[in-house]
């Protein structure tokens, strides 16, 4: 399985970035646009891998850190 790592600064923790209409080409590559959280860099992971972004960290309880709106693009 391909690591996701950062190419700038070797972190493996992402978020999702926001879809793009130019990102569409590389959706139909299965690349999906994340953002990284060390260093913001802005990427494409497999589509799977990504998505896998989502959720993470919501299982273990930390502790809350106020409010994470979701990006509801209309
Ligand atoms: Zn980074």
């Amino acid at each position: 399985m391909p690591q996701s790592i950062c190419h700038s600064c070797g972190s493996s923790s992402f978020r999702l970035s926001r879809f793009r209409r130019v990102d569409l080409g590389r959706l139909l590559e299965l690349q999906y646009p994340v953002r990284c959280r060390i260093c913001q860099a802005r990427q494409f992971l497999f589509v799977l891998t990504a998505f896998a972004f989502r959720r993470k960290g919501k299982n273990k309880g930390k502790r809350g850190n106020g409010a994470m709106p979701e990006n509801h693009a209309a």
